[in-house]
């Protein structure tokens, strides 16, 4: 099983029939969606088009999220836009481009990126 089919049977949960899985809304996803990025190398940032659960076939769907409905600025759409993103997004590395040079982030203390930092800490 790949990472994706993985990731994808997590999202779903332990159901048998997956016509039994109820879409999220767009809101309980925190579906948003700029216009503004509308004309945006879809290839470099976190969008539905390289996200792995959207489904470009028939218009713009997600296996998570419902199409139809509000988003959060209160925007109605019958799509899952290319250019949106919610709160369930994950990487498709195969459409995702990282435009990092191999030798970004080498020295990124990421264990520190762990660590709670409250307002207490900041002043
Ligand atoms: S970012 Fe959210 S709405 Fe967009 S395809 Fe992924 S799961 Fe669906």
């Amino acid at each position: 099983m790949t990472e994706i089919e993985q990731k994808i049977k997590e999202a779903f949960g332990n159901i048998d029939n997956l016509t039994k899985f109820k879409k999220r809304n767009k809101l309980q996803a925190s579906y948003i969606e700029y216009d503004k990025f509308s004309d945006s190398n879809l290839h470099e940032g976190y969008f539905c088009y390289n996200c792995i659960y959207w489904i470009n076939q028939g218009g713009g769907k997600c296996m998570l999220v419902d199409n139809e409905g509000p988003d959060v600025l209160g925007k109605t759409s019958s799509v899952i836009a290319p250019h949106g993103c919610c709160s369930q997004y994950e990487p498709n590395y195969d459409k995702l481009h990282d435009t990092r040079t191999p030798t970004a982030g080498l020295n990124i203390d990421t264990e520190k990126n762990k660590e709670k930092v409250t307002t207490a800490d900041v002043v």
